[in-house]
């Protein structure tokens, strides 16, 4: 730390930056996310769509739940959308709806949200982890095929941080072996690939309404989209412990069912989140801007990609000195992933060891989320790029 104070100095001798420490206060404290800003702008509308579900107090699936679906599937230009209960159970349930079990192996990034292992896990099936492109951090398509075996029942991108994998190649490769692609859209809503909505391209897309995500509900809720009626169909039974009709069994289901109040809260936050995304959109390129120069190096998007921004992740040397010196200054920043999947204890079993993947490795010892969330203001944005540039000057 630096005998200038905690906030470090600027170009400008450090006025600019320099919190009000008579009061104790910093102005420009920067928080990883903040959805106050958000509620603030969106609390009438927000309140009048839950008052519509206290009035007719049915609180599980219903018409907020069939209207959301119906406007979901138009928003992801996919014929149809099953509502689930989180993002999770939309792979656990889509995953189970094509059939994957025991002895069943998947194609996954190790690069990822523990979910896109940890379902089809729970289902029995071998999680085979692919290295991830260094650029985008999205699984490497060139990798994949020579992990496809006989054994092989699918193959589970994610599009990470809001921009979709290289799904041409991804797709190319899925036909040529006839295997399903279920698309890990957690973080993806919007985005597009060539024009193509994420959730569209592939057998299924998954998604989830964690408050985090750029489309967040008020707790958990999540999605599958499909263009094959077969399998929307499947999934609508499933979600509701398989029944069809009610309590008649063909197969054994779980209790993935979607929260009236959620549907209603998503249905209002649906309606302006195209101008959430460009405002993201907006706030990484300014960050990108501002980090210009620096030894950092800012988020790619691909070509004929549209990222969301979920989040705005850097590689950083020396990452965790720059994380700390972030943290003194009041920027919240956060790691997106420190372990790898394939080094997760709980995945011992099946061999992996450091080393085997080095991009998605190397990746969680350098990369750094900052604050991308739509309501930053310029000065914090400028913040944010002054304090790490300070970092790297001041050595
Ligand atoms: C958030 C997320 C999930 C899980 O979603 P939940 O709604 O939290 O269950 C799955 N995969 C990825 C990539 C995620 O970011």
């Amino acid at each position: 730390m630096r005998a200038t104070g905690i906030f470090g100095q600027g170009h400008d001798g450090g006025r600019r930056f320099r919190p009000d420490t008579a009061r104790g206060v910093n102005p420009l404290k920067v928080p990883l996310l903040d959805l106050k800003a958000q509620w603030a702008a969106i609390e009438g509308e927000v309140r009048e769509a839950v008052d519509r579900v206290w009035q007719s107090q049915r609180f599980v699936m219903g018409p907020e739940v069939s209207g959301f679906e119906e406007e979901m599937a138009a928003y992801c230009e996919c014929p149809r959308a099953v509502g689930v209960s989180s993002g999770t159970d939309a792979l656990l349930c889509s995953l189970m709806a094509l059939g994957v079990g025991p002895g069943d192996e998947v194609i996954t990034t190790p690069f990822t949200f523990f979910a896109t292992a940890g379902s089809l896990r729970r289902l029995g099936a071998k999680p085979v982890f692919v290295d991830i492109d260094p650029q985008t951090f999205n699984i490497d398509p060139h990798k994949i095929e020579e992990a496809i075996t006989r054994r092989t029942k699918a193959i589970v991108p994610v599009h990470l941080f809001g921009q979709c994998a290289d799904m041409d190649a991804i797709l190319e490769i899925a036909a040529r072996h006839k295997l399903p692609v279920v698309e890990d859209a957690a973080q993806a809503v919007g985005a597009t690939c060539k024009g193509r909505k994420a959730g569209s391209m592939g057998a299924v897309g998954c998604f989830s309404f964690f408050p985090s995500k750029n489309l967040g509900g008020a707790g958990d809720g999540g999605l599958c989209t499909t263009t094959d009626e077969e399998l929307a169909d499947r999934m609508i039974t499933l979600r509701d412990h398989g029944q069809q009709p009610q309590y008649v069994h063909a197969v054994v289901g779980g209790n993935f069912r979607l929260d009236a109040i959620q549907a209603a809260v998503l249905r209002v936050k649906l309606r302006h989140l195209d101008r959430w995304h460009q405002a993201r959109r907006e706030n990484a390129a300014a960050h990108s801007h501002r980090l210009a120069g620096t030894p950092v190096v800012t988020p790619v998007v691909a070509e004929g990609n549209v990222s969301i921004f979920n989040q705005y992740v850097i590689r950083a040397p020396r990452r965790d000195a720059l994380r700390e010196h972030l943290t003194r200054a009041e920027i919240g920043t956060a790691i997106y992933y420190p372990i790898p999947l394939h080094l997760q204890q709980c995945f011992a079993d099946l061999g992996y060891r450091e080393g085997h993947l080095p991009e998605a490795e190397k990746a969680a010892s350098q990369v750094l989320a900052l604050p991308v969330f739509p309501e930053l203001t310029a000065e914090q944005i400028e913040y944010v790029g002054e304090t790490i540039r300070n970092f790297y000057t001041a050595g």
